[in-house]
């Protein structure tokens, strides 16, 4: 820690406060990595001019024949690639760095404690208060929440709470009386209003149930979705990402990242993904695929969501839930609707980006894209299934022969594990989160987290795809061991994988010369150090095209 500290100091007297890159500009001294396809490439210096890498320099003897005027003494920093997101949700992840967090609380009655803490500390400034993060699978019981426990703190307050996964919210009494539920207010299709024995709504709504709610609430202004991306962004860049893509975006969200842009308050690239379902989305799609001239924001993808979550039986299964009986999840879209909107996006030059998790959602998906990708126009389009949790094994090698991206999240491994056994059983598991064999079928992979599901932190996701662990070492060996990828294949996932899946891969995602220079300098030596620590690596600097967009010593 001190020694970062001392370090910072001398990179902020050494001019590291960059403005915008107009000299060119030498970082040396440093331990920098790049992957080049299967290679990785070292060196000690880099060199780039007007945003984009114009030299690297294998040694720091080297180094001096640059002309650079400007120098950035690394004092022997690991410097990597700027890490990519494949899959994010970034108006949420702002939003829920605004709203009560909820994340790992450990019993419903904590849960309340913290909605109240936050009601005192910063009371709602309107009638809704916003929460996200809980999961009853990790309290005593492991039983739904209620909304009696949250009407002990808030009658007048509207609480809506999103359950980790996104798929579920827990409200209090004061929000189903404004969303208009009552005892015979019947389910929704694709979606579950929860109810106790006598027949009334406890306060859990799944899925499409929780539109009841969310329709009922004030809709945000452009400027306060904007407020809630750059708020995100700015927290992306200090976690090393440097882009993002931005899995299902309303018209109202492009809108905002478009002023975002224009105000140049932007600090990271985003890969945004129309939302299929949203009808204003029809004039992106009618004005064609877009991308900025300096590759900040892409607007040439669509993502349809075709199944709900494991935790919340929400993924669609072949068979029963293991632990549910009789129950085997929902299909968000008949078949029609899934080919409709793939088919729409196609004839527009959009790529499609399906969120399969169940394996029968993902056979689904799979049969469509395979029709779809008869035509090599829509092949050129790089298709991905979002997650390509639960497979059958028979269905891993589908990937490749149709040329699909698999976007994957390392971490929903290492914190779905003791769920998931309880979910499918061990012998559905043997093509689940299987990172490994979906790799040696020769798929194209691409590396996300799903924040805010998961943290954004995208040294968490290389620990879980190298380890198989949870940040305490556990299972010993690692889950489904079999599955562990290498470092390299790990750090490509969140690199030149995630600019391949966005067709970016000329423009970022490796330090070579003609490539943006996007790149971080780090605490620790991600190919060095060991496998347990990579998760605690720290971020000290962020830069995008040459700009620092972070630096930890201003924090
Ligand atoms: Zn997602």
């Amino acid at each position: 820690m001190k020694r970062s500290v001392f370090i910072f100091a001398a990179l902020l007297a050494a001019g590291l406060v960059a403005g915008s890159a107009t000299a060119a500009t030498l970082v040396h001294n440093v331990s920098g990595y790049t992957m080049d396809g299967p290679e990785v490439v070292t060196f000690s210096a880099l060199e780039f001019d007007d945003g984009k890498v114009t030299r690297l320099y294998s040694r720091e003897s080297d180094a001096r024949q640059s002309t650079a005027t400007e120098r950035i003494d690394g004092k022997g920093v690991t410097l990597l690639p700027g890490l990519i997101d494949a899959h994010g949700h970034i108006t949420r992840h702002g939003r829920a760095l605004a709203s009560v967090d909820l994340v790992n609380v450990g019993s419903e009655t904590a849960a309340v404690q913290r909605v109240a803490d936050f009601l005192s500390a910063e009371p709602a400034d309107g009638p809704w208060l916003w929460g996200r993060g809980w999961n009853q699978v990790l309290w005593p019981g492991k039983q739904f929440p209620t909304r009696q426990s949250l009407d002990d703190i808030s009658a007048d307050v509207a609480v809506v709470l999103r359950r980790v996964d996104g798929h579920a919210i827990w409200v209090n009494s004061r929000a189903l009386e404004v969303a208009g539920i009552v005892d015979d207010t019947p389910d929704p299709p694709g979606g579950q209003i929860i109810r106790d024995e006598q027949g009334k709504a406890t306060g859990v709504l799944i899925d499409n149930a929780m539109n009841l709610v969310l329709n009922a609430m004030p809709s945000d202004s452009d400027e306060q979705i904007a407020a809630y991306q750059a708020r995100a962004l700015r927290d992306l860049a200090a976690n090393g990402l440097t882009s993002v893509h931005d899995a299902g975006v309303s018209a109202q969200h492009v809108r905002a990242y478009r002023s975002l842009l224009k105000a140049g308050e932007m600090p990271v690239r985003v890969y945004a993904m129309l939302a299929a379902l949203d009808p204003a989305n029809d004039t992106n799609l009618a004005a064609g695929p877009t991308v900025d001239a300096a590759h900040m924001l892409s607007v040439r993808s669509v993502k349809i969501s075709a199944d709900g979550a494991l935790g919340s039986r929400g993924a669609a299964l072949f068979e029963d839930y293991s632990d549910k009986p009789g129950h085997r999840g929902l299909l968000l879209l008949t078949d029609e609707e899934l080919k409709h909107h793939m088919s729409r996006a196609v004839a527009a030059g959009f790529q499609v980006n399906t969120h399969a998790i169940g394996d029968l959602t993902n056979d689904r998906v799979l049969v469509n894209y395979e029709m779809l990708n008869q035509e090599e126009a829509s092949r050129a389009l790089r298709h991905r299934v979002e997650h390509a949790q639960i497979l059958r094994p028979q269905d891993v090698s589908r990937f490749a022969s149709a040329g699909l991206v698999a976007s994957i999240q390392p971490t929903h491994a290492t914190s779905d594990k003791n769920m998931a056994v309880d979910r499918l059983g061990e012998e559905r598991l043997e093509a689940a989160y299987a990172w490994s064999t979906l790799l040696d079928s020769g798929a194209q992979l691409a590396g996300g987290s799903d924040f805010p599901v998961e943290f954004a932190n995208p040294f968490y996701g290389l620990h879980a795809a190298v380890t198989r662990q949870s940040h305490d070492n556990q299972p010993e060996g690692g889950w489904f061991p079999g599955q562990k990828l290498s470092r390299e294949a790990s750090l490509s996932l969140f690199t030149q994988d995630a600019a391949f899946a966005a067709h970016q891969e000329k423009v970022i995602g490796r330090l070579l010369p003609g490539y943006y220079a996007d790149f971080i300098l780090v605490s620790d030596n991600y190919f060095d150090q060991p496998e347990d620590a990579i998760w605690k690596n720290r971020v000290l600097a962020t830069f995008v095209a040459g700009r620092r967009v972070y630096s930890a010593e201003q924090e």
